[in-house]
């Protein structure tokens, strides 16, 4: 990415990509470095310097919090940034942090099962579903929780936890739960519950609401996630997790998060007319309208794949009307094309997620929509090109 060009300027143009660029491009992930050039503009802004008699303590000073090894700074900057967004009630939730939103997921689930005899508690969610789920649940066999796979055919009779995602990763599409028994257990992932990629409609308010720096400000390699989390005895199990897990978070991620969403809420205060700058949000807004623009013609002219349409609604931050725009493309291959993702290994060089991951079956494929604007102009030069050829 080039950290001189203009944040304004679309950098879309993959009509000039040369035919004969053949490297492997791998949008199988959702590794967030869209938000590279973002940051790179802000040049010292979020730099910041910690010496090395900082972060000894395993405690942190003046914390009230139940969460003991939350930064109170951290603690005072997520409460901002979603009072600013207005995406989640903030007020009488404790929050607790987490090495990514991942290790929160485990520490709701240890927190949320019942830890008497009654055996494992079914996990379930809706397919298609995040298909680290399944793995993560499972991968050390607890006595406490196992995958019970996709919510929609769900026949358990006792208490189960079910797993909503909303927008959802893969398909983007916005989700309440569905098996609606009186024993179910919510945990909301609102990973992607931010105005760049979904109108923010109303302000969440469940008992268990997941976040991260992942997908919200891109900071993915500082694994900071946050839980808001209703129920003081489940918020105290939670924090215990993650004790016996990793006895607290990092200090120096935590204090660097703080930073970013501290310049996040501040750009929001600053954008507007007058000013002419553009917050976070309007900025990462518009770089991923542009990519939903280009990716939807490209499906447009080739007829060989589709993506998901959504339904226009009025973004309460942003103040306009839009469609959702999320971070993956749910693409399907059309015509005779069975497995998609093999498809367009092997004959576009693109890595993509096969929908059997996912739940769902292999005509579909999870595409990242967060790739630097390199990769992502090549992957539409590609899909644009005639399905059948090959590069
Ligand atoms: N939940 C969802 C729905 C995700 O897509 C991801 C990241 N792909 C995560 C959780 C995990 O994020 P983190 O980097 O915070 O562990």
């Amino acid at each position: 990415a080039s950290g001189t060009s203009s944040l304004s300027s679309s950098s879309c143009n993959y009509n000039e990509i040369e035919e004969d660029d053949d490297r492997i491009i791998n949008l199988k992930l959702g590794d967030p470095t869209v938000y590279e050039r973002y940051w790179q503009e802000m040049g010292e802004m979020t730099t910041m310097v910690i010496p090395g008699w900082q972060s000894l303590s395993y405690f942190s000073d003046n914390n009230n919090n139940l969460c003991w090894f939350l930064e109170p700074e951290l603690g005072k900057e997520i409460v901002r940034v979603h009072k600013v967004v207005g995406n989640a009630v903030t007020q009488d939730r404790f929050i607790v942090v987490g090495t990514g939103s991942t290790q929160l997921y485990q520490a709701a689930l240890y927190a949320l099962s019942p830890h008497d005899d009654s055996g494992p508690i079914d996990v379930v969610s809706a397919a298609p579903f995040y298909s680290s789920y399944p793995l993560i649940t499972d991968c050390l066999k607890s006595g406490l929780y196992r995958w019970g796979g996709d919510a929609k055919t769900y026949k358990g009779e006792g208490p189960y936890i079910e797993l909503v995602t909303s927008p959802n990763n893969p398909d983007g599409f916005l989700r309440h739960s569905v098996v609606n028994r009186s024993k179910g257990i919510l945990i909301h992932d609102l990973a992607y519950y931010w105005p760049q990629y979904t109108p923010i409609t109303s302000i969440a308010d469940h008992d268990v609401m997941l976040f991260t720096a992942s997908k919200s400000t891109g900071h993915a390699g500082m694994r900071i996630g946050w839980g808001l989390v209703k129920d003081r005895e489940t918020a105290r199990k939670m924090t215990e997790y993650i004790e016996l897990n990793t006895i607290g978070v990092s200090k120096d991620s935590q204090l660097r998060a703080a930073k970013v969403l501290k310049v996040v809420s501040d750009s929001c205060g600053r954008s507007g007319n007058e000013t002419k700058t553009k917050s976070f949000f309007e900025h990462s807004y518009d770089a991923m309208s542009e990519r939903w623009k280009l990716l939807r013609q490209a499906a447009k002219n080739s007829k060989r794949f589709t993506v998901p349409d959504f339904t226009s609604q009025r973004c309460n931050f942003l103040g306009k009307v839009f469609e959702s725009q999320p971070a993956f493309a749910w693409l399907k291959c059309e015509e005779g094309i069975i497995d998609c993702e093999k498809f367009l290994r092997e004959k576009k060089k693109i890595l993509t997620k096969s929908g059997k991951y996912f739940g769902d079956d292999q005509s579909y494929v999870r595409i990242s929509m967060l790739d630097r604007d390199s990769n992502f102009n090549i992957f539409l030069s590609r899909i644009s090109s005639s399905f059948n050829s090959t590069l």
